[in-house]
């Protein structure tokens, strides 16, 4: 009965969609609207790597820059063979929004290069990330556009990316990129900042509702960076982290999984099954009656299809765009509480920023000062789009995209945009 038949899973229509029912309800001028509803530059570019067979091998990318009216673009680099422009446009605007809910002075990119590294070996794909950041070298800069890791991409691949920038201008430029290694100028805590961000949103919205920490059930699809440490962190917090899955299976005990064991086996590149746990499916996981979902993975994880059978109290959505608009609608008007991924995997790029800094004035905090200064956003951020949402009767998306368009809406409009 849920199902409509018209739903798109084209991110960037999805993306429009959510900037259009923002706007409207903050009764943005037209001129806003449309200057949001897409990018304002979108380079493709297609480069030659030589592969260890001898062969070439020619890749496609894209660096989509939504808007850079608050400052500087910023956003993560995939890597992942269903990469379209489409995604990374949407990919970008979501940024520009997610940088706007927690006040942070940029606006949103994305990149993307269609590749499967899982089939690359180091050398191929160390010449995978130079050539794409020799590729979109023109448009990125520490006062331009700031990329990041995501999907994918990880510490080893920006320290790579900043080096082959670095090179191309001659001179040591660790702003241009930030998720680096430490060692590069990378910050402490970047690479657990948007689980740590994440489980932050979850602990404030676990009180809304009135659930303890302790004990509380957890499901989580995907096992990547976000996946993994996010059930480290609710683990510590006396979660029972009951079912994960990966781009290959699913694993499920009712007595909670062992988190230090799935993560030897992950970094084994071993199934996640075995050691006992029970193997679930993969669409099973999404719609077990637990306290916290946490949707991890890729966008359009939860769509009209499924979304009558999500069973969880909370939905934090740790990945960028799982829930379709359609879905979204379904779960709200089950009572199921979304914190939307502008605000749930924020911490990222909100760590991000703090590396940037760091890297600008050449001097480095402690992790915990880091953690301490993720926290006060997190927790601030999240009550800022609560109290909203509260105010206007609508849910913590509406409230975050509202909170973020009128701050871009005041830069374009301070800048004499419209
Ligand atoms: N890729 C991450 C995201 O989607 C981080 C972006 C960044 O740190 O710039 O938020």
């Amino acid at each position: 009965m849920w199902k409509r038949m018209s739903e798109s899973l084209n991110p960037y229509e999805i993306a429009q969609r959510q900037i259009e029912a923002a706007a409207e309800k903050l009764n943005l001028n037209q001129g806003i609207v449309e200057i949001l509803k897409r990018p304002l530059r979108v380079l493709t570019v297609s480069f030659p790597v030589k592969m260890d067979d001898g062969s070439i091998q020619v890749f496609e990318g894209f660096r989509s820059q939504h808007n850079d009216a608050i400052g500087p673009a910023k956003g993560g680099i995939r890597f992942h063979p269903s990469v379209t422009m489409d995604e990374v446009k949407a990919l970008s605007m979501w940024m520009s929004v997610k940088c706007g809910v927690v006040g942070l002075p940029y606006g949103g990119a994305k990149g993307g290069v269609i590749c499967d590294p899982r089939k690359l070996s180091e050398g191929e794909l160390e010449r995978v990330s130079r050539g794409f950041m020799e590729a979109i070298s023109q448009i990125v800069g520490p006062d331009k556009d700031i990329p990041a890791p995501d999907v994918y991409t990880n510490p080893k691949i920006m320290g790579w990316m900043m080096d082959t920038f670095s090179r191309l201008n001659h001179k040591f430029s660790p702003g241009v990129i930030t998720g680096k290694p430490l060692i590069l100028g990378g910050s402490k805590g970047r690479n657990e900042s948007t689980a740590r961000g994440c489980v932050f949103t979850i602990v404030e919205a676990m009180k809304e509702i009135g659930k303890p920490m302790q004990g509380a059930t957890v499901a989580i699809q995907g096992f990547g960076n976000v996946g993994r440490i996010s059930a480290r962190l609710l683990h510590e917090r006396g979660c029972k982290i009951v079912a994960v899955s990966d781009s290959n299976g699913a694993v499920y005990d009712s007595n909670g999984l062992d988190v230090a064991k799935l993560e030897q086996r992950k970094d084994a590149r071993l199934p996640l099954d075995g050691d006992g746990a029970s193997k679930i499916g993969q669409n099973e996981l999404l719609e077990l009656e637990v306290d916290i979902l946490l949707p991890a993975a890729l966008e359009n994880a939860i769509t009209s299809e499924n979304a009558g059978r999500i069973k969880a109290s909370i939905i934090a959505e740790a990945a960028n765009g799982p829930l379709t608009p359609d879905a979204d609608e379904i779960v709200n008007e089950k009572g199921i509480l979304v914190i939307p991924d502008i605000l749930a995997n924020s911490g990222g790029v909100t760590v991000s920023y703090f590396e940037w800094v760091q890297n600008l004035m050449n001097y480095y905090w402690s992790e915990e000062e880091v953690n301490g200064k993720l926290a006060d956003v997190m927790i601030r951020s999240f009550h800022e789009v609560n109290q909203l949402a509260k105010q206007h009767n609508t849910n913590l998306r509406t409230a975050a995209y509202m909170i973020s368009l009128q701050r871009i809406a005041e830069a374009m409009k301070a800048r004499g945009w419209v």
